[in-house]
């Protein structure tokens, strides 16, 4: 096993150092050859199967199927939606020459599938009767990213994107609203990330999309994370691809379509929403050890404590719970509590030959406060009860916290201070000039418009112009 430095630079000193040395000290991800890509560690793909399988879930349990499309496109393809491949093209990486020579025809490598899905749909669909069309692939794409950062933006990256075809735009409209708030939910109890749903303003709007929403979290350095996204595409992908149905009434219509999709930015997002100067603070539901054993001994009494504490992980394994036991010889009690602190892990468990003659173990919680004595013989049950609670605290802490960092403002002066340290709730004209103007003075940019918030009219908090939203727009720095 290897041996690694313990401790990171605390997250209150320098939150990016913070970020850049605990993906790699916790066993997350590496950086991969190529500049921008990144190598995801069994421990954090773990965190990503985790996500995975919740999200896969409810994907299907709203009608939707898993297939797969191919990972090169043509790029003729990608031109005929015009603002879709103005939007993507200074990220593409393009295929010019395989198989031993020049292509005449250049390829791509997908950024993302709206092209050759609608390709297929525009094949697969005829009738009304062929409608919703509902897919979603689990994939990988390409944006070839010139500021990388591990989870946040590599040049590869996992996610599953959803493709949705719709007769009209009402049903179009509940099909982007259904995923968003299924981002929300799993962002919510899975991720422990309290987020806020709303619509993007036109400047942040997906290439191609007629109206793009998204979720959005704080991370503890008060920035604004996008941590999912769903676009309503109108027919603008029907009209490019010929996605077209025969109505009841025998009429050729076109399709409104949608697409949304949710990435391995997420594992960015966890680390930075839960993380505190010790390192990891997983949420257990994504947390690839939920309990670790760690036993204490010396020789003869050692063997003891293993059989003991392999015993006792079957028995929490049985119920459920991901249990690993550290069985590293090589390594003090003191040094692995400090790794599994940095790694995450939700519960400690300390088995010494004193613990188990009392029939007990000493229970430490990575959110800190005293340690405790846990009964060996009820111990499933007490551990379960314990990771529930861990996760319901996780959500309150991250949610005071954001709360505590989200001002609606009125004044300019109130609103730069407010998006130095979090987020402001501010009436905006709804100008490019004037968005840019906020951002070049402040580094902030229109997250989105909240979905909850009530309506309000009024004046732009930066040019005093009219409100062009009809509500306040949440402003933050962003990743
Ligand atoms: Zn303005």
């Amino acid at each position: 096993m290897e041996r690694s430095a313990q401790g990171v630079t605390p997250q209150s000193e320098d939150f990016s150092s913070w970020y850049n040395e605990l993906v790699i000290k916790a066993q997350l991800a590496d950086r991969g050859p190529v500049r921008g890509t990144m190598v995801m560690r069994p421990y954090g793909y773990r965190i990503w199967e985790l996500l995975q399988g919740e999200l896969d879930r409810r994907i299907k349990d709203t009608g939707h199927e898993n297939a797969y499309f191919p990972l090169l496109i043509p790029e003729s393809h990608l031109q005929r939606e015009a603002e879709h491949v103005e939007g993507f093209s200074p990220e593409l990486a393009v295929v010019t020459y395989a198989g031993g020579k020049e292509l005449e025809d250049r390829i791509v490598v997908r950024p993302t599938s709206e092209t050759v899905i609608g390709e297929m749909m525009a094949k697969w669909i005829s009738s009304y009767r062929d409608l919703p069309l509902l897919l979603n692939q689990w994939a990988n794409v390409v944006r070839w990213e010139l500021r990388p950062r591990i989870f946040l933006r590599t040049t590869e990256f996992l996610w599953q994107e959803g493709h949705t075809a719709h007769a009209d735009e009402a049903d179009a409209m509940r099909e982007t609203m259904l995923a968003l708030d299924m981002y929300a939910e799993v962002a919510r109890d899975i991720a422990a990330m309290p987020v806020v749903e709303g619509e993007k303003t036109p400047g942040e709007r997906f290439a191609g999309a007629a109206r793009t929403f998204s979720i959005e979290g704080m991370m503890r350095d008060g920035k604004a994370l996008q941590a999912g996204t769903s676009h309503y595409m109108s027919t603008n992908f029907a009209t490019a691809f010929g996605i077209r149905y025969t109505s009841e009434a025998k009429q050729l219509e076109l399709c409104h379509t949608t697409s949304w999709g949710m990435s391995t930015r997420m594992i960015g997002g966890v680390i930075m929403t839960h993380g505190d100067d010790k390192g990891l603070v997983l949420p257990p539901r994504l947390a690839p050890y939920q309990v670790v054993i760690v036993p204490i001994g010396r020789n003869e009494q050692l063997e003891g404590v293993l059989a003991a504490a392999r015993e006792l992980a079957g028995r929490l394994r049985a119920a459920g719970i991901r249990v690993h036991v550290d069985q590293r010889s090589h390594l003090s009690p003191g040094f692995k509590f400090n790794d599994w602190e940095l790694r995450g892990v939700p519960l400690r468990l300390e088995l010494g030959p004193r613990d188990l003659a009392s029939g007990t173990a000493v229970l430490a919680s990575r959110l800190g406060g005293d340690k405790e004595q846990l009964v060996l013989a009820g111990a499933p049950e007490a551990l379960a009860g314990r990771l529930d609670e861990f996760q319901a605290s996780l959500l309150g802490r991250a949610t005071r916290f954001r709360d505590e960092r989200t001002r609606v403002v009125d004044d300019w002066d109130e609103f730069v201070a407010a998006v130095e340290v979090g987020w402001a709730l501010a009436l905006h004209c709804g100008d490019a000039s004037c968005e840019a103007d906020i951002k070049a003075s402040t580094g902030a940019t229109p997250r989105i418009v909240p979905l909850a918030d009530e309506p309000e009219t009024g004046t732009c908090i930066r040019c005093g112009g009219p409100s062009g939203y009809g509500r306040r727009v949440l402003f933050g720095r962003a990743y």
